[in-house]
């Protein structure tokens, strides 16, 4: 198939962070009950008037800030017509001509190296409602709930050229959009989805192939087991000296292929008009100043002093920000206890152990990124010793008491009074006659020997060097009474 090159453009759809919807003021929450946050303007009913909702204004310039795109200070709002049962009114609000984000590029780094992808625009929209198709035997169900949630759909040019580049694409927005604050783009939740275009090209061609869009994928994983299949399918149409026909396709999770849904659209299809009730948005230069000065604190940025001012690992740096709220906790953590490296590797090892498992969300910590940062320091400075450390960070998750009174409760405090190892000391020393003997004379692997058996008697309780120390003081001694 290396006779094509494959030729990648992304519609992405991020769900904005309002409370309340776009037009109207129900709620935007995610799950619950069907059909319970809906109202007259957000299912269409006639004769209601839309509201547009400032914050979703404010998201849009946040967004063009995040991802380097130019603001549209003169944005328009306009009807998408076409008609399917999600779409209670028949049309969607979203824009056309003058949206809010302007042209702009980001870069992406893959194994291949770094480059630029060049987003086209970025425009607000209302969200329809779900379908829902498997309940209930030949019977669709409508979920209006979603209608009306406000989203920001960034349309890339087709700069990519692999699954990897459109992977490392996707991530990159996310991230981008996270750290200004615009939206969760948790996948998983469906705050994050994207639409993929997909054509295949011969290297010597300047015009691009057909595409194909393949609609509505929500995993990571799906979008590139779709995009692969989909580079497969068209170079062996090609191959066989056929000719992709433009349409929209679904991907089949279950037997990982993509599915003829329908003919695409072009935008004369959907009669597009601008929505005469609500009025054009004129954004200032000193509005977009002021959100300027608020946006927080990006993810390049933080990329950039976990590296350069932490001396962090760029593997470690990688994990730490893929996801915002750790990244968060660990900023915070570290100002408790600002051993930026040590806090970083106990994030790493230790806690994303219990995220990655799915026993903790990033955003559902149940202890204070202080409490933890006590834990850190408490091992670093070898109050506790790491294996009971994490035997700690465990109760921490489970009972949710601080690490101190664990750490106490459990018997885990390193032993600073010294009589209690020099009693432990003094019966290994005894017990073991024969090994301390073949130690004195010469063979000084039974050190650690010993060592063993003294620490294993302590569990756990007692700093290993100071330990160390008093087995060493003990066997010297022996050593000069044989003289
Ligand atoms: P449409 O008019 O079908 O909506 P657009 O030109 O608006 O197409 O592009 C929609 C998306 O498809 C964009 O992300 C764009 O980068 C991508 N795209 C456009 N042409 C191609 C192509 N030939 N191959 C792959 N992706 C493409
Ligand atoms: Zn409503
Ligand atoms: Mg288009």
């Amino acid at each position: 198939m290396s006779h094509y090159v494959p030729v990648i453009g992304l519609e992405i759809h991020a769900q904005l962070l309002t409370k309340t919807k776009i037009f109207c003021s129900c709620e935007v929450d995610f799950g619950g009950e069907q059909n319970t946050r809906c109202c007259p303007v957000c299912i269409g009913l006639p004769g209601t008037l839309p509201v547009l909702n400032k914050q979703v204004v404010k998201y849009g310039v946040k967004a063009a800030l995040a991802l380097n795109c130019g603001v549209g200070q003169y944005t328009k709002i306009d009807r998408k017509n076409y008609f399917y049962p999600d779409l209670p009114k028949a049309y969607q609000i979203s824009q056309f001509d003058l949206p809010i984000c302007k042209a702009g590029k980001i870069k992406i780094e893959t194994d291949a190296g770094e480059k630029y992808i060049r987003i086209h625009h970025a425009h607000i929209e209302e969200d329809a409602g779900k379908l829902i198709h498997d309940q209930i035997e030949n019977t669709s169900l409508a979920d209006y709930n979603r209608c009306g949630v406000p989203l920001l759909e960034i349309v890339s040019e087709p700069d990519m050229s692999s699954a990897e580049e459109a992977r490392a694409y996707i991530e990159k927005v996310a991230g981008l959009l996270q750290y200004a604050d615009v939206s969760l783009c948790r996948m998983e939740e469906g705050s994050l989805r994207a639409d993929v275009n997909v054509s295949l090209k011969r290297p010597e061609s300047i015009q691009l192939g057909t595409k194909v869009e393949i609609k509505n994928l929500n995993s990571l994983k799906a979008i590139v087991r779709a995009i692969d299949y989909e580079i497969e399918r068209q170079g062996k149409i090609l191959d066989a000296g056929d000719v992709v026909v433009q349409e929209t396709r679904k991907f089949n999770d279950n037997r990982g292929i993509t599915q003829s849904m329908r003919s695409k659209e072009n935008a004369d299809d959907y009669r597009y008009f601008k929505e005469p009730d609500i009025i054009p948005v004129v954004i200032s230069d000193d509005e977009i100043e002021k959100i300027k000065n608020e946006m927080p604190i990006l993810i390049d940025e933080r990329v950039d002093t976990y590296l350069n001012e932490y001396e962090l690992g760029k593997a470690d740096v990688k994990i730490l920000v893929a996801d915002r709220a750790i990244s968060d906790f660990y900023n915070e953590a570290v100002v408790y206890y600002p051993n930026h490296k040590a806090v970083a590797n106990f994030v790493v090892v230790e806690l994303l152990k219990y995220i990655n498992e799915g026993e903790l969300k990033g955003d559902e910590i149940p202890f204070t990124a202080e409490e933890f940062a006590t834990l850190v320091k408490m091992t670093e400075e070898e109050v506790v010793n790491r294996n009971n450390a994490k035997a700690i960070l465990k109760l921490m998750i489970d009972d949710k008491k601080a690490p101190q009174v664990i750490a106490k409760e459990q018997g885990f405090l390193m032993n600073s009074d010294t009589s209690a190892i020099n009693e432990v000391v003094i019966g290994v020393v005894d017990e073991f006659k024969e090994e301390v003997e073949g130690y004195l004379a010469g063979k000084d692997k039974l050190f650690g020997f010993l060592m063993g058996q003294c620490t294993k008697r302590l569990a756990g309780r007692a700093n290993p060097k100071t330990i160390k120390g008093i087995l060493e003081e003990k066997l010297n001694k022996l050593r000069c009474s044989l003289k």
